[in-house]
């Protein structure tokens, strides 16, 4: 079974007119929001399945791959 890998989203806050349908959408769990009331922008989505960037009805949703966690013998990504 394929697992998505994990993405950051990025939002253009001067395009998002806070309709709240990336919210609405989002099957995260409760509390995967933003102060600004839309998706969370500052922690890795596991989920991926970016239906709100599909929805986003100014198409200012984007997303990059997450920088991989730390190990955990703190030999993380330099
Ligand atoms: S769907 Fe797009 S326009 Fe609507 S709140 Fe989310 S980012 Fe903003």
């Amino acid at each position: 079974m394929s697992k998505q890998q994990p993405v950051l989203f990025n939002i253009g806050w001067n395009a998002c007119i806070n309709c709240g349908a990336c919210v609405a959408i989002c099957p995260q769990e409760a509390g995967f929001v933003s102060p600004f009331d839309t998706i969370a922008v500052d922690r890795p989505c596991d989920i991926a399945c970016l239906l709100c960037e599909q929805i986003c009805p100014v198409d200012t949703i984007t997303h990059v791959p997450a920088p991989a966690p730390a190990t955990q013998n703190g030999a993380g990504v330099r």
